[in-house]
């Protein structure tokens, strides 16, 4: 075989079909999020501003975060020194997981280098040791629950995308004695749909199945506390296994689950992917930790955030631009073309200083390719009254689909 020939075709196949990622190159300005400079291939550089950051709070920047970080950088030094358990278990990392317990109310939580890491490994863990176990998953869960899932080669299931009768249709092919996970998301990040929590986990009780809630899209932003829907809707002790991030709203990096005490300790003992990957830097540990604290207490960002995101939703559809319909923080504008869908983000960079990445196929259906607006708390009304001048002039030069 010619490898570097393999190679090169699969890339070209990518192009042919309009689904080759090009990264945009950014530098990120502490202290002006949402502004970024971005940089061209021939070293020109642009002042932009981030409409589709996954920095939902703007807390990559936060004072209280970047100061912890600071300082135990300048206490502990760079990185963590080992796994977990060969030296690598930091007095910052023990904090933080008492700090994610609290913020669950459950008794235990245990981190990972990233959220991706923990669905996979508490997934793939739970799936493969528990004698029998059969994962019933939701359509659109996210490629590290659906890894995780195929990595443990449990027996799984898909059910209809939040529908409960489906869920519950397939639980009842099995008797109440085998074990039984169910695999779902709170906030989805594509459409800004938010699960029926309370009714999946009454179906789940029904037949005695454990429930594991990815709220990496909601952690941080729903909740009195930033503990996510589940918080905010009274369902935290409901749930088996509560997995986050620290790396969106929390503005740092690295995930979690969160449950029994015996649940953590199990994946903490057997999970592959906690027991040989080095832990996190201890700074970025202390960093995560005072961010968590800081949006405990700071209820009036998550009202802001939530005003923003209403603010444009009702902007753009009242300029006949077709918001998609989404419950929470996330604006997805369908363009439902891939060409053009990729050409009104370039215009929207190139011409207009607006970063918005095109989402296509696989990460949404074909013929829902769309723009996904992540407005913050930092958005001003300035940067919408640019962004709506600019969407407008975009749509009518390119032609794209009005609000039906
Ligand atoms: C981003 C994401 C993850 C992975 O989290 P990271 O911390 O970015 O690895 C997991 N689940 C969902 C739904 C996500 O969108």
């Amino acid at each position: 075989m010619d490898y570097e020939d393999f190679f090169a075709g699969r890339i070209s196949d990518l192009k042919t079909e309009g689904r080759y990622r090009i990264f945009i190159d950014l530098e990120r300005q502490a202290g002006s999020f949402p502004k970024a400079v971005h940089h061209l291939d021939n070293g020109e550089i642009r002042n932009i501003t981030v409409w589709c950051s996954n920095d939902y709070m703007g807390m990559g920047q936060n004072s209280d975060t970047l100061a912890a970080m600071h300082q135990v950088i300048d206490k502990c030094g760079a990185g963590a020194g080992g796994t977990r358990n060969i030296s690598g278990t930091n007095h910052y990392h023990v904090l933080l997981e008492r700090e994610l317990a609290n913020l669950h109310d459950k008794e235990a939580a245990l981190i990972f280098g990233s959220g991706w890491m923990a669905n996979m490994t508490a997934l793939s863990t739970l799936g493969a040791l528990i004698p029998g176990c059969v994962i019933v998953s939701d359509a659109k869960n996210h490629n590290s629950m659906i890894e995780g899932i195929r990595h443990s080669r449990a027996e799984k299931k898909i059910f209809k995308h939040n529908d409960v009768e489906d869920l519950d249709r397939f639980l009842s092919h099995y008797d109440s004695d085998t074990p039984k996970l169910v695999a779902f998301e709170s906030v989805y990040s594509m459409d800004g749909d938010i699960a029926p929590i309370k009714e999946i986990c009454d179906v789940a009780d029904k037949h005695n199945a454990m429930t594991f809630l990815d709220e990496v899209h909601a952690v941080g932003m729903y909740g009195k506390n930033g503990g996510g829907v589940a918080e905010r809707e009274g369902l935290m002790d409901r749930i088996t296994i509560i997995q986050g991030t620290l790396a969106k709203a929390f503005g740092v990096v690295g995930g979690y689950i969160a449950g029994s005490g015996a649940m953590c300790d199990f994946v903490r003992s057997y999970g592959s992917g906690f027991i040989f990957s080095s832990s996190m830097p201890p700074a970025v540990a202390a960093a995560a930790t005072a961010s968590i604290r800081y949006l405990k207490q700071h209820n009036e960002m998550r009202e802001r955030h939530q005003e923003r995101a209403a603010t444009l939703k009702r902007r753009l559809t009242e300029a006949g631009i077709p918001v998609m319909p989404s419950v929470s923080h996330i604006v997805p504008v369908l363009v439902g073309d891939v060409v053009l869908c990729k050409q009104a983000s370039d215009d929207l960079l190139m011409k207009h200083n607006i970063y918005v990445q095109p989402i296509n196929y696989p990460t949404v259906e074909r013929g829902t390719e769309r723009l996904r607006f992540t407005p913050t708390p930092l958005h001003t009304d300035a940067d919408m009254d640019h962004l709506l001048s600019s969407i407008l002039e975009v749509w009518s030069r390119l032609g794209l689909k009005q609000a039906a």
